[in-house]
């Protein structure tokens, strides 16, 4: 059996780990003979084994990849892996001929913290948040050439932008190179850049909500704002839409939309000009347009990265959804989301319910969205739920 540093836990600090949340804080350790990144077995202030984690001497001190002790590290990660593809499989993206990419590794979500792999046709992106999982970069790339076996590709490891500077990590392939193969999601083609997008290059916990879209999109004028690579307006094109507008602040962005749309060619008969695309901040667009629209989308980023920002977002989320109910005509429908996790349903809920009252519109809930089954939530883990979403229906 490998020896691991230990980490001892003040008296009485071991109610959290009992109830399987995956997280030690600093304050609960009494006693810590590790280095940041090893592996350690934790045990309470009387001798009793509780967990084996990663370490790292920080506010999260060790995030628990097991509570049982762990004898074979590499069996460890190549299970969890395995155990993630298999959900996957049993919804249907592995091996489908139209969605061929998805998120593999969520995390906390599969028992995996601080690890996100997501899945291109063929290519893995993975970001690791912690020293201790960016130190088992081989285990993971070992785990996913045995599940995967030919159909891996390429493995990009793209931790370098989600860790500190100083741990000198570079992006780099660990398996295979770039290919420059657009994915398909839904029978929709996009254009995903790992190396330089944001995130692991898409945003996949959007698929089931894009897809959503195309039971309101057509025939409508639609507004998608916070665009990023044009999803909503892509599919909302292809749902027959007349007109698609899309918003995002970034150049980039707004390039890549406009890209993604011209993948996906509209059958003959489709007026020209149906989609334009304005670079500008959402804000001021909806403040100065004077169109009205019967669809917007509401896709903002993160307002909220901590709970001291968590007011400001909420009065952010209220002021932005109180645009959106400006420019929609009556029997319109509105797609708001927030993704800032420390920004709860209620809260959000609260905001968007404040700038109804203010806009003296009659709001009904049509649908509450949440973040889909590759992004799963382990229960004994609420953080990992972040991403709230309303379909409302607007007198
Ligand atoms: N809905 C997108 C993802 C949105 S990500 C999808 O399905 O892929 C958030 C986007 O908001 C980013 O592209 C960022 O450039 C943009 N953004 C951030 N602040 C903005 C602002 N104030 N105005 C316009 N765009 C903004």
């Amino acid at each position: 059996m490998p020896q691991f540093s230990r980490v001892i836990l003040r008296r009485s600090k071991e109610d959290a780990v009992k109830r399987f949340h995956p997280w030690i804080f600093s304050g609960a350790i009494k006693q810590a003979e590790a280095q940041d990144g090893d592996i350690v077995e934790v045990y309470s202030d009387s001798g009793e084994y509780l967990a084996t984690g990663l370490y790292h001497d920080s506010n999260i001190a060790v995030k628990i990849l097991a509570f049982h002790p762990v004898t074979n590290l590499d069996e460890l990660f190549a299970n969890r892996i395995q155990q993630a593809v298999q959900v996957r499989s049993q919804l249907g993206l592995t091996g489908s001929e139209t969605t061929n990419c998805y998120r593999l590794i969520n995390a906390e979500g599969d028992n995996l913290p601080g690890l996100i792999v997501d899945w291109y046709n063929g290519t893995a992106v993975i970001q690791a948040y912690s020293i201790g999982m960016y130190g088992q970069r081989q285990r993971i790339l070992a785990g996913l050439q045995a599940v995967y076996g030919e159909s891996l590709r390429a493995v990009y490891d793209k931790s370098a932008s989600v860790l500190p500077r100083s741990l000198g990590a570079t992006p780099e392939y660990l398996l295979g190179e770039k290919t420059d193969e657009p994915v398909r999601e839904y029978g929709h083609h996009f254009q995903v850049d790992w190396e330089t997008g944001q995130k692991t290059g898409f945003f996949l916990d959007q698929r089931e909500h894009r897809q959503l879209l195309t039971r309101y999109a057509s025939g409508k004028q639609v507004l998608n704002t916070f665009s990023y690579s044009g999803g909503f307006s892509v599919y909302a094109l292809q749902a027959g839409a007349t007109t698609v507008h899309s918003v995002d602040s970034s150049t980039k962005a707004i390039d890549l939309t406009k890209q993604n749309v011209a993948l996906n060619p509209l059958q003959t008969g489709t007026p020209e000009g149906t989609h334009e695309a304005f670079t500008d901040d959402v804000f001021v667009f909806l403040k100065t347009c004077d169109r009205q629209y019967d669809v917007i989308v509401l896709d903002p980023p993160a307002f909220a990265k901590n709970v001291s920002a968590r007011h400001q977002a909420v009065m952010a989320y209220k002021r932005l959804n109180l645009q959106a109910f400006n420019r929609l005509r009556s029997g319109g429908v509105l797609m708001t989301f927030s993704c800032s996790q420390v920004v709860q349903r209620d809260h959000f809920q609260g905001a968007v319910l404040a700038a109804a009252i203010e806009s003296g519109r009659s709001v009904r809930i049509l649908h509450h969205l949440t973040q889909p089954a590759d992004h799963p939530v382990n229960l004994f883990h609420p953080e990992g739920l972040y991403l709230k979403g309303l379909v409302l229906w607007v007198e």
